[in-house]
């Protein structure tokens, strides 16, 4: 038997092909389009529009859902994570992130991770498969319909960020594909500019990355400016080193949009790379690529029992910012968010939540 198509995942043409081979004209995949993605219907007997002759056919070769929420968190923060299972079995989770006015849904890439990086749970996982295009957008629809409703048009203002399980540029084409998606405006609308991909170093992705006209913002993780304690903490440093990240982070900068800036992130791990010294070789690496359009965001680490690592303290961390903001670099610092429910980053592991509300079992 054929594996059914995952509708979610296909573009308009591709639609547009489906609905051909069924004599049906090219309107239609129009409606069926707007039905998945923007009035976000979760089955085709719903969408009453659609002759039933058609809608029977569609449900004899395609399903609109991948995905099964098997459990949902709400941290006291508001924060919400969701487990989901595909439906062969592999663990998938997203983060919503509310925010006055700008709310985040943070979707994963893969279903576990390859990479080790020494401070991340996920990487407990190993990797189990890459998501399918279907499955990174039906991430968002799922979200959106829980938070808003179903059919309540996607709110202005809403992000994406590339930075749940797994490592996005390991499955570079699903996500520009699912991304294409997800900015159609007659569906999500949601306009590569809301969206932020992060990298652990994936250099030759970050060449290519630089040449997409509609490209997102890229975030690359850095966590160390020295190769010795990189290839430690992330071990991906030892196939591409910090030269030549550097490289092609200087080649990315140059292909930025007027006004835009790319981000490193830093997760701050207490008493491993949160000395003054420390901040001061990061300065140092951004000054020698003469990287100027870029900002750092501090990350607390998201201190989890498996891991060996602490979180800095407050003052440490207030104190590195410092030390790169006397060297001219801009730096921020991301507040934790979801902690209480293992949705913070580098925590997410298809892990129960203790001491936490389940909302669906
Ligand atoms: S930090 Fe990201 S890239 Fe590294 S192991 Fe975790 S999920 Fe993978």
């Amino acid at each position: 038997m054929t594996e059914k198509i995952h509708i979610a995942g296909l573009s308009r043409a591709e639609l547009e092909e489906l609905a051909a081979g069924f004599g049906e004209p090219k309107y239609r995949a129009t409606q069926v389009f707007k039905a998945v993605h923007e009035r976000r219907l979760r089955s085709f007997d719903e969408i009453t529009d659609l002759p039933k002759k058609f809608r029977a056919r569609l449900e004899e070769s395609a399903i609109i859902s991948r995905l099964n929420v098997e459990s949902k968190y709400v941290s006291t923060d508001g924060t919400r994570r969701y487990l989901m299972k595909t439906t062969d079995g592999n663990p998938v989770e997203t983060v919503f992130i509310p925010s006055e006015g700008r709310d985040t849904i943070c979707f994963s890439s893969q279903s576990g991770c390859p990479l080790k990086c020494d401070f991340c749970l996920t990487a407990k996982l190993g990797l189990l498969r890459n998501l399918t295009v279907g499955e990174i957008v039906e991430q968002i629809i799922i979200v959106l319909n829980d938070v808003y409703g179903v059919g309540v048009e996607t709110p202005h203002g809403t992000n994406l960020v590339g930075m749940g399980a797994g490592e996005p540029f390991l499955n570079f084409e699903n996500l520009i594909s699912a991304l294409r998606i997800m900015a159609d405006e007659d569906g999500l609308f949601i306009v590569p500019n809301r969206v932020t991909v992060s990298t652990a170093g994936i250099v030759p992705r970050i060449y290519d990355l630089a040449n997409i006209e509609d490209r997102p913002h890229m975030a690359i993780s850095l966590s160390s400016a020295s190769d010795e304690l990189r290839d430690r903490l992330m071990p991906i440093n030892k196939r591409w080193n910090l030269g030549e990240l550097m490289s092609a982070a200087k080649e990315f900068e140059a292909s930025l949009r007027r006004g835009e800036r790319f981000t490193f992130e830093y997760v701050m791990l207490g008493g491993v790379n949160d000395s003054d010294r420390d901040a001061n070789d990061l300065a140092g690496l951004l000054e020698r690529y003469q990287l100027r359009r870029v900002k750092v965001n501090l990350i607390p680490h998201n201190g989890a029992e498996q891991l060996d690592y602490s979180t800095s303290s407050e003052e440490r961390v207030a104190r590195f910012k410092a030390v790169l903001e006397s060297r001219g670099v801009s730096a921020y610092v991301r507040s934790p968010r979801g902690r209480d429910i293992y949705a913070a980053c580098g925590q997410l592991a298809a892990k129960d939540s203790p001491s936490l509300v389940q909302i669906v079992a």
